[in-house]
């Protein structure tokens, strides 16, 4: 089994009008992403280290991984995303050489943001861990490279990163940024889990997750906007999207652009040639998606 760090350069960008809601989320991660590797020289002059790693946590569909690629699209920066299931692997050594490479990649395309997604699927407490000691491996893999990530920035020789900055031309990295000027920035883990409370302690230790944001379920204002989002530009007869917005409780923003979808669907079911989705579209869609919220569900959080 052979597993590489290759592809995993995220080039699809996101702006954050694309998101619905979530603004405190947006502002807290603004803060903690963006300011640190748009402005590190503030953080310098002011004396303060920047963030090393975020952890956002949350329910299933609620935006964690959209909002961390609208944050690298925004500051311009590669973004680099593995999820724990891409990281497992049962052979000895292999996880941690897949965690040294994604890594050294973001070393050399910094400044950059690794994401980790479900990290909690890999990386348990230790005492419960059941996967013969992998997850136990991974972490201290992880821990390793945070740990390092201040003292090694700028490893990579100039030509090598040369090279990767070529190879992900079609990435965020700017053309005109020099492999010079990338020796002084950096690398931020972002790490995503719908199960914080599996995670090992050790990796809430400070200089690792330093922030840990909650990304909730969207509020009936939020599933207002959300709605906009995937309707923009449609032509819509007869639908209130407040109304919408009310009737969609406990939907995540992923069921809503389902929902969206199937509406549009139904529309071109009727008439391939329609141009507008109409209420009773979205009444019809509305019984084939169905929310994927629990109460039991937000109240884990
Ligand atoms: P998981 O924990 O399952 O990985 P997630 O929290 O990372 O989920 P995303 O993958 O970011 O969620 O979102 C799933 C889909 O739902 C994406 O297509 C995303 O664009 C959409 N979505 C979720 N929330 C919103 C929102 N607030 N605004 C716009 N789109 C949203």
């Amino acid at each position: 089994l052979q597993k590489g760090a290759e592809g995993v350069v995220d080039v699809r960008p996101v702006s954050w009008g694309d998101i619905g809601g979530l603004h405190e989320v947006k502002r807290q991660l603004q803060q903690a992403v963006e300011w640190p590797l748009k402005h590190p020289e503030a953080f310098k002059r002011m004396g303060l280290s920047p963030p090393r790693g975020v952890l956002l946590y949350g329910p299933p569909g609620c935006c964690k991984t959209t909002l961390v690629r609208a944050a690298a699209t925004s500051c311009h920066v590669t973004f680099l995303s593995i999820s724990g299931a891409q990281l497992y692997s049962p052979y000895v050594g292999d996880s941690e050489r897949l965690i040294s490479e994604v890594f050294h990649k973001a070393r050399a395309c910094a400044p950059s943001i690794l994401f980790l997604d479900e990290i909690d699927s890999i990386i348990g407490k230790r005492s419960e861990t059941g996967n013969h000691g992998v997850g136990e491996r991974i972490l201290s893999a992880l821990l390793n490279e945070m740990d390092g990530i201040g003292v090694r920035l700028g490893e990579a020789s100039g030509s090598a990163k040369q090279k990767l900055l070529e190879g992900s031309s079609q990435g965020f990295i700017e053309k005109s940024q020099t492999t010079e000027e990338a020796d002084n920035k950096q690398v931020l883990v972002v790490a995503a889990s719908n199960r914080p409370d599996m995670l090992d302690e050790a990796l809430m230790r400070p200089g690792r997750m330093d922030r840990v944001i909650y990304v909730g379920p969207p509020d009936v204002v939020a599933r207002h906007q959300i709605l906009s989002v995937y309707t923009r530009g449609w032509g819509l007869s007869d639908v209130t999207l407040g109304q919408l917005a009310q009737e969609t409780d406990m939907y995540t923003g992923a069921d809503l652009e389902s929902l969206c979808r199937e509406a549009a669907l139904c529309a071109l079911t009727e008439n391939l040639e329609a141009a507008a989705v109409s209420h009773d579209h979205f009444r019809r869609a509305l019984t084939s998606v169905r929310p994927s919220l629990t109460q039991e569900i937000i109240c884990q959080y």
